[in-house]
Protein backbone atom coordinates (compact mmCIF):
# COMPACT_ATOMS: atom_id res chain seq x y z
CA UNK A 1 0.00 0.00 0.00
CA UNK A 2 2.12 2.94 -0.87
CA UNK A 3 1.30 6.55 -0.96
CA UNK A 4 0.10 9.44 -2.40
CA UNK A 5 -2.69 7.55 -3.66
CA UNK A 6 -4.36 8.66 -6.79
CA UNK A 7 -8.01 10.33 -6.04
CA UNK A 8 -11.25 8.72 -7.91
CA UNK A 9 -11.56 5.22 -8.48
CA UNK A 10 -14.05 2.99 -6.46
CA UNK A 11 -14.62 3.48 -2.95
CA UNK A 12 -16.55 0.89 -0.47
CA UNK A 13 -18.21 2.50 2.17
CA UNK A 14 -19.54 -0.52 4.96
CA UNK A 15 -19.34 -1.51 8.79
CA UNK A 16 -17.62 -4.44 9.82
CA UNK A 17 -14.44 -6.17 8.17
CA UNK A 18 -15.74 -8.98 6.55
CA UNK A 19 -18.14 -6.80 4.73
CA UNK A 20 -16.32 -6.65 2.00
CA UNK A 21 -15.60 -9.95 1.32
CA UNK A 22 -18.90 -11.05 1.32
CA UNK A 23 -20.44 -8.28 -0.04
CA UNK A 24 -17.95 -6.75 -2.92
CA UNK A 25 -14.80 -8.07 -2.99
CA UNK A 26 -15.18 -8.84 -6.73
CA UNK A 27 -16.15 -5.59 -7.94
CA UNK A 28 -13.60 -4.22 -6.32
CA UNK A 29 -10.95 -6.53 -7.69
CA UNK A 30 -12.10 -5.69 -11.03
CA UNK A 31 -11.90 -1.71 -10.23
CA UNK A 32 -7.77 -2.77 -9.09
CA UNK A 33 -7.12 -4.76 -12.43
CA UNK A 34 -8.29 -2.19 -14.40
CA UNK A 35 -6.08 0.34 -12.58
CA UNK A 36 -8.62 2.55 -10.90
CA UNK A 37 -7.61 3.17 -7.12
CA UNK A 38 -9.78 1.02 -4.76
CA UNK A 39 -10.55 2.24 -1.46
CA UNK A 40 -12.79 0.72 1.67
CA UNK A 41 -13.78 2.26 4.74
CA UNK A 42 -14.81 0.50 7.69
CA UNK A 43 -17.33 2.09 10.51
CA UNK A 44 -16.41 -0.80 13.45
CA UNK A 45 -13.66 -2.88 14.06
CA UNK A 46 -15.64 -5.84 14.59
CA UNK A 47 -14.97 -6.80 18.38
CA UNK A 48 -18.63 -7.99 18.70
CA UNK A 49 -18.23 -10.63 15.95
CA UNK A 50 -17.18 -13.34 18.82
CA UNK A 51 -19.42 -16.90 19.12
CA UNK A 52 -22.15 -15.31 21.47
CA UNK A 53 -22.03 -11.48 20.03
CA UNK A 54 -20.49 -9.97 23.27
CA UNK A 55 -17.75 -7.25 22.24
CA UNK A 56 -14.83 -8.47 23.15
CA UNK A 57 -11.71 -6.14 23.03
CA UNK A 58 -9.30 -8.68 22.33
CA UNK A 59 -10.88 -9.84 18.89
CA UNK A 60 -10.89 -6.61 17.73
CA UNK A 61 -6.94 -6.36 16.62
CA UNK A 62 -7.32 -10.01 15.12
CA UNK A 63 -10.32 -9.18 12.79
CA UNK A 64 -8.24 -6.00 11.55
CA UNK A 65 -5.60 -8.37 10.61
CA UNK A 66 -8.24 -10.39 8.74
CA UNK A 67 -9.47 -7.12 7.09
CA UNK A 68 -5.88 -6.70 5.86
CA UNK A 69 -5.35 -9.99 4.67
CA UNK A 70 -8.27 -9.56 2.72
CA UNK A 71 -7.58 -5.72 1.33
CA UNK A 72 -4.23 -7.75 -0.09
CA UNK A 73 -6.53 -10.46 -1.56
CA UNK A 74 -8.75 -8.19 -3.34
CA UNK A 75 -5.85 -5.46 -4.43
CA UNK A 76 -7.18 -2.58 -1.94
CA UNK A 77 -4.90 0.43 -2.23
CA UNK A 78 -6.39 2.02 0.80
CA UNK A 79 -8.19 0.60 3.82
CA UNK A 80 -9.57 3.05 6.86
CA UNK A 81 -11.20 2.51 9.91
CA UNK A 82 -13.88 5.17 11.66
CA UNK A 83 -13.17 5.63 15.68
CA UNK A 84 -15.98 5.83 17.82
CA UNK A 85 -18.12 3.38 16.46
CA UNK A 86 -18.97 0.06 18.28
CA UNK A 87 -19.83 -2.82 16.65
CA UNK A 88 -23.25 -3.26 17.17
CA UNK A 89 -24.28 0.30 18.45
CA UNK A 90 -23.19 2.47 15.29
CA UNK A 91 -27.05 3.03 15.21
CA UNK A 92 -26.89 4.24 18.55
CA UNK A 93 -24.15 6.72 17.90
CA UNK A 94 -25.12 10.67 16.86
CA UNK A 95 -26.24 10.40 12.96
CA UNK A 96 -25.05 13.51 12.10
CA UNK A 97 -21.73 12.58 13.44
CA UNK A 98 -21.51 9.65 11.33
CA UNK A 99 -22.72 11.54 8.54
CA UNK A 100 -19.74 13.81 9.44
CA UNK A 101 -17.26 11.27 9.40
CA UNK A 102 -18.15 9.41 5.95
CA UNK A 103 -18.59 12.63 4.38
CA UNK A 104 -14.99 14.01 5.81
CA UNK A 105 -13.26 10.80 4.17
CA UNK A 106 -15.13 10.91 1.08
CA UNK A 107 -14.12 14.65 0.36
CA UNK A 108 -10.40 13.52 0.59
CA UNK A 109 -10.35 11.05 -1.88
CA UNK A 110 -13.32 12.16 -4.05
CA UNK A 111 -13.77 8.27 -5.22
CA UNK A 112 -15.97 8.23 -8.65
CA UNK A 113 -17.78 5.66 -7.47
CA UNK A 114 -19.28 4.66 -4.27
CA UNK A 115 -20.76 1.05 -3.01
CA UNK A 116 -22.45 1.04 0.25
CA UNK A 117 -25.51 -1.39 1.68
CA UNK A 118 -29.14 -0.70 0.78
CA UNK A 119 -32.31 0.10 2.95
CA UNK A 120 -32.02 -3.59 4.12
CA UNK A 121 -28.28 -4.07 4.44
CA UNK A 122 -28.40 -7.05 3.05
CA UNK A 123 -29.01 -9.41 6.11
CA UNK A 124 -30.59 -6.54 8.52
CA UNK A 125 -27.89 -5.89 10.14
CA UNK A 126 -28.69 -2.65 12.13
CA UNK A 127 -25.07 -1.30 11.36
CA UNK A 128 -25.38 -2.22 8.05
CA UNK A 129 -28.95 0.03 7.54
CA UNK A 130 -27.31 2.78 9.27
CA UNK A 131 -23.83 2.89 7.50
CA UNK A 132 -25.79 2.49 4.16
CA UNK A 133 -27.94 5.21 5.22
CA UNK A 134 -25.28 7.70 6.12
CA UNK A 135 -23.09 7.06 3.00
CA UNK A 136 -25.87 8.22 1.15
CA UNK A 137 -26.72 11.22 3.04
CA UNK A 138 -22.94 12.08 3.07
CA UNK A 139 -23.26 11.99 -0.90
CA UNK A 140 -25.82 14.76 -1.04
CA UNK A 141 -24.09 16.62 1.42
CA UNK A 142 -21.22 16.42 -1.26
CA UNK A 143 -23.54 17.34 -3.91
CA UNK A 144 -24.19 20.68 -2.14
CA UNK A 145 -20.83 21.27 -2.62
CA UNK A 146 -19.80 20.20 -6.38
CA UNK A 147 -18.15 17.44 -5.30
CA UNK A 148 -20.11 14.22 -5.13
CA UNK A 149 -19.07 10.94 -6.82
CA UNK A 150 -20.49 10.22 -10.06
CA UNK A 151 -22.62 7.02 -8.95
CA UNK A 152 -23.53 5.47 -5.67
CA UNK A 153 -24.51 1.72 -5.53
CA UNK A 154 -25.91 -0.33 -3.17
CA UNK A 155 -25.06 -4.20 -2.72
CA UNK A 156 -27.53 -6.46 -4.28
CA UNK A 157 -26.90 -9.81 -3.48
CA UNK A 158 -29.34 -11.71 -5.74
CA UNK A 159 -26.77 -13.22 -7.80
CA UNK A 160 -24.58 -14.68 -4.87
CA UNK A 161 -23.26 -18.60 -5.40
CA UNK A 162 -24.66 -19.08 -1.73
CA UNK A 163 -28.21 -17.81 -2.95
CA UNK A 164 -30.77 -14.88 -1.69
CA UNK A 165 -30.86 -15.97 2.36
CA UNK A 166 -32.66 -12.29 3.26
CA UNK A 167 -35.66 -10.69 2.89
CA UNK A 168 -34.64 -7.31 0.85
CA UNK A 169 -35.61 -3.55 0.30
CA UNK A 170 -37.17 -3.17 -3.12
CA UNK A 171 -34.02 -1.75 -4.63
CA UNK A 172 -32.12 -4.34 -3.15
CA UNK A 173 -33.90 -7.14 -4.67
CA UNK A 174 -33.72 -4.86 -8.16
CA UNK A 175 -30.49 -5.18 -9.53
CA UNK A 176 -29.64 -2.38 -11.84
CA UNK A 177 -25.77 -3.67 -12.89
CA UNK A 178 -24.71 -7.62 -12.59
CA UNK A 179 -20.86 -7.67 -12.42
CA UNK A 180 -19.26 -11.10 -14.17
CA UNK A 181 -16.57 -11.81 -11.26
CA UNK A 182 -15.73 -14.69 -12.51
CA UNK A 183 -12.22 -13.68 -13.42
CA UNK A 184 -11.51 -12.41 -9.52
CA UNK A 185 -13.82 -15.36 -7.77
CA UNK A 186 -10.65 -17.01 -6.36
CA UNK A 187 -9.42 -13.84 -5.18
CA UNK A 188 -12.90 -13.20 -3.85
CA UNK A 189 -12.54 -16.77 -2.36
CA UNK A 190 -9.04 -16.21 -0.65
CA UNK A 191 -10.56 -12.83 0.55
CA UNK A 192 -13.50 -14.69 2.47
CA UNK A 193 -10.97 -16.73 3.79
CA UNK A 194 -9.00 -14.19 5.73
CA UNK A 195 -11.88 -13.82 8.02
CA UNK A 196 -11.31 -17.01 9.71
CA UNK A 197 -12.62 -15.87 13.17
CA UNK A 198 -16.39 -15.42 11.59
CA UNK A 199 -18.10 -18.81 11.80
CA UNK A 200 -20.28 -17.56 9.25
CA UNK A 201 -17.75 -17.17 6.34
CA UNK A 202 -17.68 -21.00 5.88
CA UNK A 203 -21.33 -21.13 4.09
CA UNK A 204 -20.72 -18.25 1.42
CA UNK A 205 -17.02 -19.73 1.02
CA UNK A 206 -18.16 -23.38 0.20
CA UNK A 207 -21.07 -21.77 -2.05
CA UNK A 208 -18.30 -19.72 -3.91
CA UNK A 209 -15.59 -22.46 -4.02
CA UNK A 210 -18.18 -25.00 -5.45
CA UNK A 211 -19.28 -22.17 -8.05
CA UNK A 212 -15.64 -21.82 -8.93
CA UNK A 213 -14.98 -25.52 -9.45
CA UNK A 214 -17.84 -25.78 -11.63
CA UNK A 215 -16.58 -23.51 -14.06
CA UNK A 216 -20.53 -21.42 -14.01
CA UNK A 217 -20.05 -18.10 -14.48
CA UNK A 218 -20.34 -15.86 -11.20
CA UNK A 219 -22.12 -12.82 -10.65
CA UNK A 220 -21.86 -9.69 -8.33
CA UNK A 221 -25.65 -7.51 -8.33
CA UNK A 222 -25.59 -3.97 -7.92
CA UNK A 223 -28.32 -1.31 -7.61
CA UNK A 224 -27.07 2.08 -8.60
CA UNK A 225 -29.15 4.61 -6.80
CA UNK A 226 -27.57 7.90 -7.56
CA UNK A 227 -27.94 9.72 -10.01
CA UNK A 228 -31.75 8.99 -9.32
CA UNK A 229 -32.95 8.75 -12.77
CA UNK A 230 -33.08 4.73 -13.29
CA UNK A 231 -30.99 3.20 -16.01
CA UNK A 232 -33.50 2.76 -19.06
CA UNK A 233 -32.87 -1.32 -18.96
CA UNK A 234 -30.66 -3.48 -16.05
CA UNK A 235 -27.26 -2.81 -17.52
CA UNK A 236 -26.10 -6.42 -17.00
CA UNK A 237 -22.56 -7.38 -17.78
CA UNK A 238 -21.20 -4.40 -17.06
CA UNK A 239 -18.72 -3.14 -14.65
CA UNK A 240 -19.50 -0.30 -11.84
CA UNK A 241 -16.68 2.51 -13.11
ZN1 LIG B 1 -21.36 -6.77 8.66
Amino acid sequence: MSYPIAPGGLAAVLAHPDDESFGCAGALALAHDAGRTTRLLVATRGEAGTSDGSPDPAIAGQREAELICAARAIGLDEVSLLDGYPDGGVADQPFDRLVDDIAAWLADRRPAAVITFGPHGVTGHPDHIVVGNATRWAVERLSDLGIAPNAVYVISPVFDPAGNRYDLSAEEQAATHRIAITSVATRKADALACHESQSDVAEELAALRSAIDSGAPIHEGYHRVRPIVPAPHPDFDAVLI
